[in-house]
């Protein structure tokens, strides 16, 4: 018998509609383990019992009028760099490491109307920046799978906390991989929706072009709710598109015979780990006997994806971060001698090296004189991403790639070298340049244990798609059920 913490929102909502458990009960559930695995894992930045246990109580008030929703009493726990309104928004930054949100962000009013039951913020890298989750002021999140090994970045703590049974589900955010890289190296099923099918209100910003909001689930069916939860258009977002979204459930189980995948030659040139490559070929043979077809492609801009991102991504955030001055909110120095000396004394105590590299590179990128070598050149390679996945759409239905070249990698590895850190991203990056839905699914493990994901993605609102292909491959395969040995 699976204890509540190990099954799925799906599972858990039939259980409370028919009144066999209570979801005072799964929270409890949820919080023990928590309680119990918190301490290896440090998934979290603030777990909030209170506030879980009074929105458990009140789901089952709903549950009793017959008022509830398919999300109702499930639980969930929202990376911190999303506004709860009363909770910490830190963004594991110093400079935040104070600031209580003073609004709810879109999604989490739509996840209090759902009845869903907030267990608290999950940590990250420093204002998202990075893969691994290392660079989070409140320390390092571990791997579940291996307690030495990253947890993937930057919603590490989103992703580990699904894999570990402390959460249900969880919010990420994905501005160049941070949510399917984590659900990666998790083993756990994530999504990165379509540019502006998520509401960003209430998102901490970081690279506003490319950031967008996404679930992290145990599975596909999880997902597809999430999904209706989450997209719908917001005013209070000018990038949201006013569209009507699918009932995204309604594609599982569906049959994906006849469709094509796209296998784009250049993501498979970079391959060069076995245990990567092992995944990838088995992954093929399980849509195969699907009755799906394969393609060859090729994109051939995605060389320059890496680089153009880093002059895009730390432009904005140059851009974005200004507003971290000491003045209004957020951390202050004090011991100043005027207002210039303030506001470099705050900002040097209140970012972290890798956020500071960031700003320096973004700064410099759009400087007068540099701005159309840097920043429009890059500006130019993203619109040439996109029309090489436009291209590749007209042959295939979705692509299949790899989400990370490499499996999960050693705290401490790659900290020191950013270079070879911004590279994990190579297979994710470009799905947020071209605005792209791309979603990671657990493919199986390496040779050592480490879970290896499959990177899935579709043109421009065409989740539902992805839903349904994963859906079917997750009927065919048990990776997805494979838990951690905590
Ligand atoms: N690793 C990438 C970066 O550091 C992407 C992070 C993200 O998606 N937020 O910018």
């Amino acid at each position: 018998m699976l204890e509540l913490y190990e099954k799925t929102a799906i599972e858990l909502g039939e259980l409370l509609r028919t009144r066999q458990v209570a979801s005072v009960e799964v929270t409890r559930s949820m919080l023990a383990r928590i309680e119990a695995t918190e301490e290896k894992l440090h998934s979290f930045v603030t777990v909030t019992p209170e506030l879980a246990l009074e929105m458990a109580a009140e789901a089952d008030r709903r549950i009793s009028a017959g008022t509830a929703g398919p999300l109702t009493g499930i639980p969930i726990a929202i990376k911190d760099n999303m506004c709860v309104k009363g909770l910490r928004a830190s963004c594991a930054s110093r400079i935040l490491a104070n600031f209580v949100a003073p609004y709810d962000a879109t999604v989490v009013r739509r996840i209090r109307d759902a009845g869903m039951v907030i267990l608290g913020t999950t940590n990250m890298d420093e204002f998202a920046m990075g893969s691994s989750t290392e660079t989070s002021y409140w320390g390092p999140t571990r791997n579940p799978w291996h307690l030495d090994m990253i947890p993937g970045g930057s919603s590490g703590g989103s992703a580990a906390s699904v894999a570990a049974g402390q959460a249900v589900v969880s919010l990420g955010s994905d501005t160049g991989g941070s949510i399917r890289l984590p659900a990666s190296f998790c083993s756990v099923t994530g999504i990165k929706p379509t540019y502006g099918s998520v509401s960003r209100y209430g998102l901490v910003a970081y690279a506003s072009s490319l950031d967008q909001i996404g679930p992290i689930a145990r599975d596909a069916t999880d997902l597809a709710l999430m999904l209706n939860l989450l997209c719908g258009h917001d005013p209070m977002d000018s990038t949201s598109v006013p569209m009507e979204h699918p009932d995204f459930t309604s594609f599982l189980g569906k049959p994906i015979k006849g469709m094509t995948l796209g296998l784009p030659r250049e993501f498979y040139s970079h391959l060069d780990d076995p245990d990567v490559s092992r995944v990838m070929a088995d992954a093929r043979k399980v849509f195969e006997g699907l009755g799906v077809s394969f393609v060859e492609l090729s994109l051939p801009h995605l060389d320059y994806g890496i680089a153009a991102y880093y002059i895009i991504a730390p432009s904005e955030a140059s851009s974005n971060l200004a507003r971290y001055d000491g003045v209004k909110y957020g951390h202050r120095a004090e011991n100043f001698d005027g207002m210039i000396d303030m506001y470099c004394r705050t900002r040097a105590e209140g970012f972290g090296a890798e956020v500071k590299r960031r700003i320096m590179l973004g700064t410099y990128a759009l400087s007068s004189g540099y701005y159309d070598a840097y920043y429009l050149k890059a500006a130019k390679i993203r619109t040439l991403i996109t029309e090489d996945f436009k291209s590749a759409f007209q042959t295939c239905d979705a692509i299949l790639c790899p989400v990370a070249p490499t499996p999960p990698f050693k705290i401490g590895e790659k900290i020191d070298d950013p270079i070879q850190m911004y590279l994990t991203d190579v297979f994710t990056i470009p799905v947020n340049m071209a605005g792209l839905p791309g979603m990671s699914i657990p493919g199986g493990f390496s040779s050592t244990g480490l879970p290896v994901g499959l990177q899935l993605i579709a043109p421009h609102f065409a989740e539902s798609r992805l839903v349904q292909l994963a859906s079917a491959f997750q009927a065919e395969t048990d990776h997805h059920l494979k838990r951690p040995p905590l």
